[in-house]
C-alpha cells in the first residue's frame, strides 16, 4: 500500500543519505499504514516473519534514524514503552484506559497555554502535549 504521507517520508530520507533496507522500508511503511500509535514491540511483532533476522532493537534503532530525520514522533509515557507516531503535524490524542489506544483528534492549537506558561514559570516553551483519556468504543462494548 502507497500513501502520499509515506512517499514524502521516503522521499526526505533520501536527501539525508540514510541507507535505505527492505526493513527500514517494511518498518516505515507500517509506521504510515497504521494510526494506532504502535511501540516498537509491536512492530516487531507485525513484521518478526517477513525479517527473521530483525530484533526489536533493530526496530528502535531504525524508529530512532527516523525521528532524528522528524519523520516520526516519539511519545513517552514515564516507564512505559514509548509510542511512535507518524503524524508530525500538530495535533492531540485522545487514549483508552482499558487498551491503551490512541487516536488521533484535531483541535485548534492551544497557543495561549504556551504563552501562559512562559509568562507564570518564566520558561522558554518549546512544545505542549494533550492528552483525553477514557474508554474506546471497542472496550465501553465490553
Ligand atoms: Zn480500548
Ligand atoms: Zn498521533
Amino acid at each position: 500500500m502507497e500513501n502520499t504521507e509515506l512517499r514524502e517520508a521516503l522521499q526526505s530520507l533520501k536527501s539525508t543519505k540514510v541507507r535505505m533496507t527492505p526493513q527500514r522500508h517494511a518498518i516505515l511503511e507500517f509506521l504510515f499504514n497504521c494510526d494506532s500509535h504502535p511501540t516498537a514491540d509491536d512492530i516487531y511483532k507485525s513484521l518478526e516473519n517477513n525479517f527473521p533476522n530483525m530484533s526489536v532493537a533493530t526496530v528502535y534503532n531504525n524508529l530512532r534514524v527516523f525521528k532524528e530525520a522528524g519523520l516520526v514522533r516519539e511519545l513517552t509515557y514515564g516507564d512505559s514503552s514509548s509510542r511512535f507516531d507518524s503524524n508530525t503535524t500538530k495535533h492531540y490524542h485522545v487514549i483508552c484506559d482499558s487498551c491503551g489506544k490512541i487516536v488521533d483528534f484535531h483541535y485548534p492549537g492551544l497557543d495561549e497555554v504556551e504563552t501562559l506558561a512562559e509568562h507564570v514559570a518564566g520558561f522558554e516553551v518549546k512544545n505542549h502535549r494533550m492528552e483525553v483519556y477514557g474508554t474506546c468504543p471497542e472496550c465501553r462494548k465490553g
